[in-house]
């Protein structure tokens, strides 16, 4: 059998290594960019740091004693995905530099054609090629005329000299919130705009001692001991299971320890009310931060609540008609969520074509197949979990159920196979109908949300994906 993986971020560097672990031979990994870490590679702004432990940031196969901390930073984290290819000698199998435009299932394999050309074929294709991947630039008038540097937070010039500047940032997601915080408290002049703030968690990191990093080599057990420690996994299962309900008493939890963090940390009664969001908790996506409240409360940051009206070549005028000179403009925009796969053309079969199947919303079955689309696996696909746990740990999950759907080809010499339209069609009415009690449904606006209303994301618990990813229900499945 002959694979093809598209994407070498966390998702595509797994199957590899699974792959070839397997004792598969035919594996290649078409990465479009020159180096692997998809996120992490592309991510490179100053304060980016992972939300979740990092020892739970990694996989189950490839402990790593050597985290430096409790969370671990963007670069820490792409060394990381690096040693990792190395390790598992999975570098050899990775195409860089190599777009994949087009893939069409022609004879009963798929047909992989590259931007430069090249054409491939393969039994089963791994769609790794990321949610959060393409930046989203936001429609503000005046932008182009920014006579500074403007640069979009996924696409950070390290390259440019921020001493002494006066830098304006534009969001305050999760990326927004770490970019002030970090530079904030550096001491840069920061003006951060916002349109509705944020519930924040804190969630304070501190770095391991040697001590602590010689128990982590010495004993899997050690390293464990942080990845499964009741606190973490109880703030997984408030989260995981709060989102079911926006009434829940675990979403109440949540809502009383971010507003609890807020009135004891921000003394400047103005700015607090400034900071206090209206929505319910975790509604957008829950922040975590034990930094940015003391970073906003320094002289050096000013916090806009008023909006962005328009961008001129000294800077913003924003929503009260006030202009903020600036030098740098770091838009902390986030991405387009729904262009999950495309620009890539892929047709299945009779016609199937994933622009048309996803025009209404973009939806697979549990983030994995499609109907139609023989032997296209999607890791970490749409409507995937989401939220504040390890997306590693999804993606794992993902993988051991394609792993026995690639084991039920083998074992039947069946041509492909993928979900039942009718299967598909149920799961997809359900999961509709879970979202409307969910909390992103309770009222918000937030990147989670289909342009129909419908979060793209999982409405159950993660109890229920652990089960229902646990083994293929075959009767549910087309099997050529
Ligand atoms: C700023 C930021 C912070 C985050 N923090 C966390 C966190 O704390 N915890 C967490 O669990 N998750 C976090 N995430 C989510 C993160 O995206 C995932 O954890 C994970 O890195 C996704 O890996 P992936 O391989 O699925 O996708 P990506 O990392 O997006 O990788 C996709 C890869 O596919 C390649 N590609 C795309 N299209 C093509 C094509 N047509 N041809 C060839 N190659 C292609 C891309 O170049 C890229 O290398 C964060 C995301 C962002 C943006």
């Amino acid at each position: 059998m002959r694979f093809a993986i598209v994407g070498s971020g966390m998702s595509g560097i797994l199957a590899a290594i699974k792959l070839k672990e397997a004792g598969h031979t035919e594996i290649t990994v078409y990465e479009k960019a020159e180096r692997i870490g998809g996120t992490w590679r592309d991510n490179r702004y100053p304060g980016l740091a992972c939300d979740v432990p990092a020892h739970a940031y990694t996989y189950q196969f490839a402990p790593n004693p050597e985290w430096s901390a409790y969370l671990a930073d963007g670069a820490e984290i792409q060394a990381y995905f690096e040693k990792t290819v190395d390790d598992f000698g999975i570098r050899p199998l990775i195409r860089f530099n190599t777009e994949i435009v087009a893939m069409d299932w022609i004879d009963d394999r798929w047909r992989i054609e590259a931007a430069n050309g090249e054409v491939d074929h393969a039994n089963v294709a791994i769609i790794a090629t990321g949610v959060l991947h393409h930046p989203r630039m936001p429609d503000i008038p005046g932008l182009d005329s920014f006579a500074g540097v403007a640069m979009h937070t996924a696409r950070w010039d390290t390259d440019v000299d921020l001493a002494g500047k006066r830098i304006g940032v534009i969001g305050n997601g999760s990326t927004g919130v770490q970019l002030v915080a970090h530079l904030g408290l550096e001491g840069h002049r920061i003006v951060h705009f916002q349109r509705t703030p944020q519930w924040i968690m804190p969630f304070p990191n501190r770095a391991y001692t040697e001590e602590e990093k010689a128990a982590f080599r010495a004993s899997v057990a050690a390293i464990d001991a942080v990845r499964y420690a009741p606190e973490f996994l109880h703030n997984v299962d408030r989260f995981a299971n709060g989102i079911t309900d926006k009434d829940s008493p675990q979403i109440e939890e949540i809502e009383s320890l971010c507003r609890n963090y807020l009135e004891s940390t921000v003394s400047d009664l103005e700015l607090r009310e400034k900071l206090r969001p209206t929505y319910k908790a975790a509604c957008k996506r829950l922040i975590y931060s034990s930094t940015y409240y003391d970073a906003v409360q320094r002289p050096n940051v000013t916090t806009v609540v008023a909006g962005v009206e328009r961008i001129v070549p000294e800077g913003v005028i924003d929503g009260g008609g006030v202009l903020h000179e600036l030098d740098i403009l770091a838009l902390a925009t986030g991405f387009q969520a729904d262009r999950f796969v495309r620009p890539m053309s892929v047709k299945g079969l009779d016609g199937a074509d994933i622009e048309i199947a996803w025009a209404e919303r973009c939806a697979a079955y549990l983030g994995i197949t499609i109907p139609k689309f023989p032997n296209l696996f999607f890791l970490n696909g749409p409507t995937s979990p989401v939220g504040n746990f390890s997306l590693i740990d999804i993606a794992e999950r993902q993988w051991a159920y394609v792993e026995q759907l690639i084991a039920r080809l083998s074992a039947t010499n069946a041509k492909g196979l993928f979900i039942a339209e009718d299967a598909f069609a149920t799961h997809e009415k359900n999961r509709v109908e879970a979202h409307r009690n969910t909390i992103w449904a309770s009222g918000c606006t937030s990147w989670y949300l289909d342009k129909t209303g419908v979060p793209i994301t999982w409405p159950w618990t993660y109890d229920r994906f652990r089960q229902m990813t646990a083994k293929p229900d075959f009767a549910n499945f087309v099997v050529l």
